[in-house]
């Protein structure tokens, strides 16, 4: 019999059933990729380096939401041989930085792409789009404004972003999102529903501004 405090739980059926989703938008393929929640029993995290879309329940971790200067475990995953996501100390600037409720990891190809676009180097820039209707999904974004995502530069560890990402967010305080170039981005909302969001809404942008640009269409923001 399992263990009581391994018990299936709803933010951590949740936490698979959005990982499948977004292994199938191509977002978290090669182990890659993620989304944290938060509840009132703590912060649920997937494991590291595992098959994205195949995630049991019982293998989500708990993290103390109350201890949010450092990853405290609550509950570990049912197998001994999972370690703890890689994402967890960038998962956790959203969380004590921004006061989100849930943040996504994605390794989407449009956002690695845009990035590219506006940071041919790799270094620090922005990803720059105006006039779509899907900035709307943005908070507080209008379709005409100016929306504009840092980017930073990628490092060898994952766990070597927390710096940068906490600079990135504290400069631009109007967007719920830093990507990362060559590599992805991090978006996060109040709820699990606005970081999804929010996500998908980005995800658009990102795939338009590439597109555009593909085409040679001249696109408000976006690099000549
Ligand atoms: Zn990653």
């Amino acid at each position: 019999m399992q263990a009581p405090s391994h018990a299936p739980h709803s933010s951590a059926e949740l936490v698979c059933e959005l990982c499948r989703g977004f292994y199938d938008l191509g977002w978290a393929s090669g182990t890659g990729g993620g989304i944290s929640i938060r509840d009132e029993d703590g912060i649920w995290i997937a494991p590291s380096g595992v098959q994205k879309e195949r995630i049991a329940a019982r293998d989500v971790f708990l993290l103390d939401a109350a201890q949010l200067d450092e990853a405290r475990i609550l509950r570990r995953a049912a197998d001994p041989a999972l370690r703890i996501s890689e994402c967890t100390p960038l998962f956790f600037n959203a969380y004590r930085d921004r006061g989100a409720g849930a943040v996504l990891h994605s390794h989407s190809m449009w956002a690695v792409l845009a990035a590219r676009l506006f940071s041919p180097e790799g270094g620090a820039a922005r990803f720059v789009v105006q006039g779509l209707e899907m900035q709307k999904g943005l908070r507080g974004k209008g379709c005409f404004e100016r929306v504009e995502i840092p980017i930073i530069p990628n490092t060898a560890r994952e766990c070597e972003l927390t710096e940068s990402m906490a600079a990135a967010m504290a400069a631009h305080p109007d967007v719920d999102a830093v990507m990362v170039a060559g590599h992805g981005v991090y978006v996060w909302g109040e709820s699990w529903v606005q970081a999804k969001t929010q996500a998908e809404c980005l995800d658009y942008l990102f795939r338009a501004v590439v597109e555009a640009h593909r085409l040679g269409l001249p696109l408000e923001g976006s690099p000549a």
